[in-house]
């Protein structure tokens, strides 16, 4: 019997998932880092400092406060981070050192070949992919699936009117492909169709 059109969609998802972890994996291992360092290192270089901390990465990554805290500490023996006491002494917000920039430097195209193979679909087609998987990230955190997503979708300084963005925050329109998925002044808010 033919599977319904949703569970060939998982699949499909499934193997692009296990595509990424290989391919992170592979320019992971051959630097001595996990694939769990490799992206908290990855996270970090792009995260504000305010965020750089390990109770919100555990909840970026879906994972414990212990299992990130561990890996930290690999990255601070490895001298690819540094931990900086917070105010109160019990937090402590995380830096990337010279040699954690140089290690960015390696992995930050670990992806590449997937991009790769988006870049050879038309941008009608990259366009409507992105609206979906938006709208399916979306539906995923509407059913508390996953946890953390500062997307655009889901901010309450989205408005939308007749398939037009804008966002009251930054005061500028946003055409679909310009909508963000981890946005750093997100306030969450919105209808996961983005009206408010
Ligand atoms: S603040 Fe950021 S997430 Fe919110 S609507 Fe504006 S661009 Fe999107």
């Amino acid at each position: 019997m033919e599977a319904p059109l949703e569970k060939k969609l998982t699949s499909a998802l499934e193997r692009l998932a296990q595509a990424q972890r290989v391919l992170l994996w592979q320019t992971a291992e051959p630097l001595g880092l996990s694939p769990i360092q490799a992206l908290i290192l990855l996270h970090l270089h792009l995260r504000e400092p305010s965020t750089r901390r390990v109770g919100v990465l555990a909840q970026y990554f879906d994972l414990t406060p212990a299992t990130i805290s561990d890996a930290v500490s690999a990255l601070v023996t490895k001298g690819l981070l540094i931990r900086h006491p917070g105010r109160d002494r019990r937090t402590h917000t995380l830096e990337l050192t010279p040699a954690g920039l140089e290690y960015v430097d390696k992995l930050k195209d670990w992806d590449y070949p997937i991009q790769h193979a988006l870049r050879a679909l038309q941008t009608t087609q990259k366009e409507a992919l992105y609206d979906l998987l938006l709208a399916l990230l979306a539906r995923l955190v509407e059913d508390s699936v996953i946890t953390v997503v500062r997307m655009c979708l889901l901010c309450r300084h989205l408005h939308s009117q007749s398939g037009k963005y804008h966002c009251t925050l930054l005061q500028k329109p946003l055409l679909a492909p310009q909508l963000r998925v981890d946005c750093p002044e997100f306030s969450p808010g919105a209808q996961p169709d983005g009206r408010c």
